[in-house]
């Protein structure tokens, strides 16, 4: 295969090419935007359906690019994991979370728990954790307020260490939301092997759900399952009242989507949810 590449044939499109070269681009720039200051985490509400209160937030990552305006992190956050910058990002998202949550805590009108996307990356180096629990000590935050989502496929990968880590953090009091749920992999039998807290119902299930009955089986199907297994259920993207009621109607616990708002900067979520 190492032949092929150097007799000059090109596997690339010139579409393709001009996306690597962006990518490259992008990789240089990022090595500073942390010092920069130009990395931002806003917050989403998640939305408790019987009351309709914000109960919890997602943390999610943002970047204020100077030349190219806001980068959405599904076109970085796959390079820093390839540069190995997701650590340090990641350990920095943690703590603006955790900041936050010390911040909301002393305002108990405030959503109780901040969920942080974690990458398989930072989960298989191992021992992000012992950090991230002497942070949350340090700082007097109870580590019930901080909820982390990993998405299946690490829960596939079959290093003990996974479940380890993940019985370490539960121990310690700090949730596990699973991802995008039923996007990726149908092998659920790890769902008995994690102390898994909740499911996030992913937004392809939600989009179609008033016209679709394929989608409401299966929204349905994964919250009986979910309540079976002792998780409760969180359903994002939602963006009308319809998929709300949809939810509630099927058992759902937790909604998060445009239909209450949009992630925003914390001043941004403080007005909004005050
Ligand atoms: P995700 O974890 O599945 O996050 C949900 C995404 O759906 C977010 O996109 C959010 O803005 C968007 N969303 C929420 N409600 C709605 C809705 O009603 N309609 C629609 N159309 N979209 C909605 P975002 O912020 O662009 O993030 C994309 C992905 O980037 C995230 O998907 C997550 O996988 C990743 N990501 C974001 N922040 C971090 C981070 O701090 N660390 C890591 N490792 N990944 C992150
Ligand atoms: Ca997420
Ligand atoms: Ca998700
Ligand atoms: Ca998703």
């Amino acid at each position: 295969a190492k032949e092929q590449g150097r007799n000059g044939f090109s596997f690339f499109t010139p579409a393709m090419q001009q996306q690597a070269h962006t990518r490259l681009l992008l990789a240089n720039d990022l090595r500073d935007a942390l010092a920069k200051e130009q990395l931002q985490v806003h917050y989403q509400p998640i939305v408790d359906v019987a009351g309709g209160a914000i109960v919890k937030a997602e943390a999610l990552l943002r970047w204020r690019h100077p030349r190219r305006g806001m980068v959405p992190p599904d076109q970085f956050i796959s390079i820093a994991e390839e540069n190995g910058l997701i650590h340090d990002i990641g350990d920095w998202v943690f703590r603006q979370a955790v900041q936050t949550a010390k911040r909301w805590n002393a305002d108990g009108r405030l959503a109780r728990q901040i969920s942080v996307n974690l990458s398989p990356r930072q989960f298989i180096k191992g021992d992000f954790y012992i950090s991230w629990l002497a942070y949350l000590e340090h700082n007097g935050v109870p580590p019930e307020h901080i909820v982390i989502e990993i998405t299946e496929g690490l829960l596939l990968d079959d290093r003990p260490d996974i479940l380890q880590i993940i019985n370490r953090l539960g121990d310690a009091g700090i949730q596990v939301s699973l991802d995008d749920f039923g996007t990726g992999y149908s092998a659920m039998a790890y769902l008995k092997k994690f102390p898994i807290d909740y499911l996030k119902i992913d937004r392809s299930f939600v989009r179609d759900l008033e016209s679709d009955p394929n989608d409401r089986a299966i929204a349905e199907a994964i919250v009986v399952m979910a309540h079976k297994l002792g998780l409760k259920t969180i359903a994002e993207g939602v963006e009308t009242e319809g998929q709300r009621d949809l939810l509630a109607a099927v058992g759902c616990e937790f909604v998060q989507g445009y239909l209450y708002a949009k992630p925003m900067p914390e001043a941004e979520f403080l007005a909004f949810a005050r």
